[in-house]
């Protein structure tokens, strides 16, 4: 992955750590070495279909500008944090490449608002 891109993840996807709608949504344990494997708080997360199943999700955000100040929100525009866009080609290749890999079985897309909801 390019790292403008994976810089693109990281600000993204944490971003989107705040949508608690996922069951797993800022998990973070690191490997310390009595384990294995590692959870970062952003990234990937869980959630469950209609049939019972646990399912894997990219979880990040098409972009994290916004024009609105929605006092809960940490992407409101007065909000001075790192922003980031991705073009619609890059969420698809990120998708395609983990489904490929087999980290993930879907995505969970969500935005701020760039110029209008429409
Ligand atoms: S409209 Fe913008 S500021 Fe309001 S909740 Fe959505 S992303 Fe956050």
């Amino acid at each position: 992955m390019k790292s403008e891109t994976l810089n693109k993840l990281k600000i993204s996807a944490n971003a989107a750590k705040y949508d608690v709608s996922c069951a797993s949504s800022g998990s973070n344990r690191p490997n310390t070495g009595k384990g294995i494997g590692n959870t970062s708080p952003w990234g990937i997360c869980h959630s469950f279909t209609e049939d019972g199943r646990c399912i894997s999700l990219l979880k990040l955000m098409q972009t994290n500008h916004c024009i609105y100040d929605c006092a809960y929100c940490a992407n409101r525009k007065s909000n001075d944090i790192q922003r980031t866009t991705f073009t619609v080609n890059e969420v698809t290749e990120l998708t395609i490449e983990f489904y490929r890999r087999n980290y993930i079985e879907g995505l969970f897309l969500s935005s701020g608002i760039i110029k209008n909801p429409d």
